[in-house]
């Protein structure tokens, strides 16, 4: 589903150039689950920025089901984004908003001002957001504005709020950083469950060794912006 194929991240910064990923080429296959560890600064983020196209590396190729993501126009950039999950470590909600508006807002890929008055949901979009919480147990949250809940309950709304953009591909970066031990493994479960039961790729950065060992199907360590490892929980702890 995901080939990488030598991709180089330069960076200019004040000292001169900092090569923050290092001719990194791996392929992820559809339905795959894959936890990316490695120490702050290796790269992690730069990687999935890539993989979301927030970031067109200076070098390499990223090809997405067939599409080179490092080529595309504005517009078809902001396409394939709409086809991509992505989930932050701050949660990154509107928290003034109720739950299932955050949610919607996932669907549509902005924040309308008037959507009562423009009735820009449709039907659907209501049936698929409604689902999305209950799928993440907060259907009688629904109402609830976001800046009322606990951290836990505000990751399960941004996963949901990802899930209702029905992505074909589902990123995250550091979920469970900002939760405590019982929470991070309840946001793992959830990606777990989606990843079985639809199929759904998952690719996450995860600083939490433990939750990356039991959960993903897959690990991959950078180190300095290099792949240094990659393979199953088992033979990285045989590495170990
Ligand atoms: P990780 O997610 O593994 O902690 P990052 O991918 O965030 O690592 O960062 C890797 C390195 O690249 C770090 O040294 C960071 O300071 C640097 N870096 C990331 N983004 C930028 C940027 N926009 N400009 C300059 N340096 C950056
Ligand atoms: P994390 O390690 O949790 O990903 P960082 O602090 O590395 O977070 O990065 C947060 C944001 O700051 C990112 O958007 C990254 O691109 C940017 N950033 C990181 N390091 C630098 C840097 N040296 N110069 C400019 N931007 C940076």
């Amino acid at each position: 589903m995901i080939e990488v194929r030598g991709v180089s991240q330069v960076f200019q910064t004040k000292n001169g150039p900092f090569q923050a990923l290092k001719d990194v080429s791996i392929d992820i296959p559809k339905g795959d689950f894959v936890a990316i560890i490695g120490r702050s600064g290796a790269g992690k983020s730069t990687f999935l920025r890539t993989l979301n196209g927030l970031l067109i590396p200076t070098e390499g190729s990223i090809k997405v089901e067939g599409l080179e993501i490092t080529r595309l126009s504005k517009r078809e950039l902001q396409k394939y984004r709409r086809s991509v999950g992505f989930i932050f470590q701050q949660f990154n909600l509107v928290t003034r908003l109720s739950v299932l508006d955050n949610v919607l807002h996932g669907r549509l890929g902005y924040l309308p001002t008037w959507r009562g008055l423009l009735g820009l949901y449709t039907e659907r979009d209501y049936q698929i957001a409604r689902a999305q919480l209950e799928q993440v147990d907060l259907t009688p949250k629904e109402s609830a504005r976001v800046d009322s809940l606990s951290g836990g309950q505000m990751q399960r709304v941004a996963i949901a709020r990802a899930m209702a953009q029905e992505p074909r591909l589902m990123l995250a970066d550091e979920p469970a950083a900002n939760l405590d031990p019982v929470l991070s493994e309840e946001v793992m479960r959830i990606l777990k469950r989606f990843n079985e039961q639809l199929g759904m790729t998952v690719v996450i950065n995860i600083h939490a060794l433990d939750l990356a060992l039991e959960y993903a199907r897959r690990i991959i360590a950078f180190k300095k912006g290099e792949l240094v490892f990659d393979g199953t929980a088992a033979e990285l702890t045989d590495e170990l």
